[in-house]
């Protein structure tokens, strides 16, 4: 379930003091282009909410929408995407990114699925072998008859971890179209906001949430064993 930002309506009905959208630009959940869905929902004989479905455009496939019709205080009525894909669980993306080799995708969901029956040797087994898939991902011969503490603290060398950052700059150079944007010298699209969005979202996992949990999981397993 995605909310829908009440700037992605662009058009709305009013029913009293509510508005309710009658078209929304959004991600599709099936062909992840952006599009615009038509909403044709029966609101009047709703009471606290309605669930609708509308076809994409692009792609003809049928999307579900939720909105709330009850909330008297918001002007805009909380609209939400049926998508699946917008949880926030790590493992939902994992296949959508490049260069993540299979067999760690695997032996991830199983640590995933042994971990919630508590099973937990099994959990031990499974995290062991995700963590092994990752250092032989990236240190490939390296990694062959060391031991995991070693391998993990070469690790850094063979990963480069500047990359990411470094990418980006180009992006952000004086005269190119995403700073002249910001910079408000040129107009912003829609599909360039959602993208630049997700570009903050990437940033700040990266630089602090990430490097964060890390640590605050490293402690955690320090303090339990001492
Ligand atoms: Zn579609």
């Amino acid at each position: 379930m995605r909310k829908i930002n009440p700037g992605s309506v662009s058009s709305y009905i009013r029913y009293g003091n509510l508005k309710i959208p009658k078209s929304i630009k959004s991600e599709c959940p099936q062909c992840r282009n952006i599009t615009e869905f038509m909403i044709n929902a029966n609101f009047q004989s709703s009471k606290n909410g309605l669930l609708t479905e509308s076809s994409c455009p692009t792609c003809k496939k049928s999307t579900v929408f939720i909105i709330m019709t009850k909330d008297e205080e918001n002007e805009h009525a909380d609209t939400y995407i049926y998508d699946i894909q917008a949880s926030k669980h790590l493992i939902n993306h994992l296949e959508s990114l490049p260069n993540i080799p299979k067999d760690l995708i695997r032996a991830y969901r199983s640590s995933i699925n042994v971990f919630e029956s508590r099973e937990n040797s099994a959990t031990a087994v499974m995290s062991k072998r995700v963590i092994e898939s990752i250092l032989k991902h990236f240190l490939k011969e390296k990694s062959k008859g060391q031991p995991l503490s070693q391998q993990l603290e070469i690790l850094p060398n063979q990963v480069d971890l500047a990359k990411p950052i470094q990418s980006l700059s180009h992006l952000l150079t004086t005269d190119g179209s995403l700073h002249r944007m910001l910079e408000l010298e040129t107009e912003m699209d829609y599909e360039t906001t959602a993208l630049l969005m997700d570009l903050l979202e990437s940033l700040i996992e990266y630089l602090f949430v990430l490097p964060g949990k890390i640590e605050v999981t490293h402690n955690k397993i320090a303090k339990k064993f001492h």
